[in-house]
């Protein structure tokens, strides 16, 4: 199975979770589709998010993005 690293954004481990996982959630989130899915973290239970991610919907998702 395809996985996309996810860093959390409290303790800067990396995750990684399953890409059939963020599918599923993007098609559930009828929100706003330029946040990028979001993860809990295993580690800490904080909130994790992509490195690196093309959503379904064509967005890309980068880290340095929403957290310089
Ligand atoms: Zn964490």
């Amino acid at each position: 199975m395809k996985r996309v690293k996810f860093r959390c954004e409290n303790c800067n481990k990396i995750d990684n979770v399953p890409l059939e996982a963020i599918q599923f959630c993007e098609e559930m989130d009828d929100g706003d589709p330029l946040i990028p899915p979001k993860f809990e973290c295993k580690y800490c239970g904080g909130v994790i998010s992509p490195i690196y991610y093309k959503s379904i919907y064509g967005y890309i998702y980068k880290w340095e993005d929403s957290h310089s």
